[in-house]
């Protein structure tokens, strides 16, 4: 697979170098330039089969001569060891449950998937690294999930004290092993400064500091891979174009959805669900692209207001005119989010999380405006994460999974900053290593 800028002004590159840079020495984001095609009989012929086994075949076709074939399988299906099922609610509507990773919500998919390569390829140059993580919640218990046990890497995650939920705490602070977890006195903010400060501070250069934020390929790739499966389920059920509702925030999500469109199913539609923070609803009614401070709301995590994928959707779909027959935008308020929990669950006994939840409702209009062809909403976190809101609407709380549920018993291993300077941090970093 090759690689471009969206800025346009390096050279193209591979994948590997592509998830090692992250950003593109330009500034800009890494988009495929070449992607191989799959043709119809291929992709019924992963029906059925499990989540892992199509994103190996998927892998192993678009990584080929990257990578020796057994790598991309073996480290594809140790990511990817999960099931994303489709949930049937009636004859149109499904639901694809993105939330059976460790951390219940998608971006363990893109989490994991970067963790294996990238440790692969530390390992294979014989070299460690030291991942930086700022985070407000969940990307930063994604990440430290996916790479926990990797060898030669080590996570730090830091998030601010007391502004992260109980849960999402434990899910990054009890892991232990190569994931130190830093509890900073401050705000995400000051998280975000300190991990861009140590980037430029030559007393760490040794460390061999990354990160491995949202923008990385290596993230995004794997994200088309359940489109892809999800598909011939939801074409053996019509024959009419299946339109994806993706709830969207920086537009991972809906960017991946493009791709999986451009190697394997170029019927399918996109609706791009967000919450009050609406940047490309209205790129794509007014063809301005406006960025603005976030609006904050109950499905926080797509409270953005300059979506960082946006140059990418601009380099793959081409500007409002080229997006517009394939993507569709809507906004839903928190009152209707908040509807939505109730209906979905009198409609049909599910229990969705505010973020689904954001899909559903948008699912909702298509469906009363008469669009033919099967519907599929993103199911994009489990509702046990966002118990509060849904026991508000429902009067109950959802169950965690299994596995989860000790949680409040695990050791909280987290390392606190005395203070938020750039100095307090160097040393505690120098102390790691
Ligand atoms: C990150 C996130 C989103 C938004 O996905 P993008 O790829 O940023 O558009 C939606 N729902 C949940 C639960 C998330 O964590």
């Amino acid at each position: 697979m090759r690689l471009a800028s969206t800025s346009g002004r390096t050279p193209e590159t591979t994948f590997s170098d592509a998830l090692v840079r992250g950003l593109a020495p330009d500034g800009g984001l890494y988009a495929p330039v070449d992607l191989p095609r799959f043709a119809p009989a291929t992709i019924d012929a992963w029906r059925g089969l499990p989540f892992g086994d199509v994103a190996a075949g998927l892998a192993r076709a678009i990584l080929a001569g990257e990578f020796p074939d057994e790598v991309i399988e073996r480290l594809t299906r140790d990511a990817l060891d999960f099931p994303v099922p489709t949930r049937i609610l009636d004859d149109r509507l499904s639901v694809l449950e993105l939330f059976h990773g460790p951390t219940l919500a998608f971006k363990d998919v893109g989490a994991r998937f970067l963790a294996r390569f990238f440790g692969w390829l530390a390992a294979e140059r014989g070299d460690t690294a030291t991942i930086l993580v700022a985070t407000s919640g969940d990307t930063g218990s994604a990440v430290a999930r996916g790479f926990w046990n990797v060898p030669g890497i080590r996570v730090v995650v830091l998030y601010p004290a007391g502004k992260v939920s109980p849960f999402q705490e434990a899910q990054m602070a009890t892991i232990g092993g190569n994931i130190t977890a830093v509890r900073v006195p401050g705000v995400f903010d000051d998280c975000q400064r300190l991990v861009k400060t140590a980037f430029r501070e030559p007393a760490l250069a040794r460390l061999g500091l990354s990160s491995a934020n949202s923008i990385n390929i290596g993230r995004l790739l794997p994200q088309s891979f359940y489109y892809v499966a999800a598909t011939p389920a939801a074409a053996a059920r019509s024959t009419d174009p299946i339109t994806f509702v993706v709830p969207s925030g920086n537009l991972g999500n809906l960017t991946a959805g493009l791709l999986a469109s451009r190697m394997a199913i170029p019927q399918a539609r996109f609706v791009a669900a967000c919450n009050a923070n609406d940047v490309l609803p209205e790129y794509l009614d007014t063809g301005t692209y406006r960025s603005r401070p976030s609006v904050q709301t109950i499905s926080n995590a797509m409270d953005v207001g300059d979506p960082s994928n946006f140059a990418r959707l601009l380099a793959i779909a081409g500007d409002a005119a080229g997006m517009r027959p394939m993507i569709r935008g809507e906004r839903v308020t928190d009152a209707d989010t908040r509807a939505a929990i109730r209906d979905a669950w009198r409609a049909h006994g599910v229990v969705l999380d505010p973020h689904t939840a954001v899909g559903y409702r948008a699912a909702m209009r298509l469906l009363e405006a008469g669009r033919e062809g099967p519907v599929v909403v993103l199911a994009t976190a489990h509702p046990a994460k966002f118990a509060d809101t849904v026991r508000e609407e429902l009067g109950f709380e959802p169950e965690l999974p299994e596995a989860e549920r000790d949680w409040r018993s695990r050791p909280l291993q987290a390392v606190d900053l005395p203070d938020t300077r750039l100095t307090s941090f160097v040393d505690l970093l120098k102390s790691l290593s």
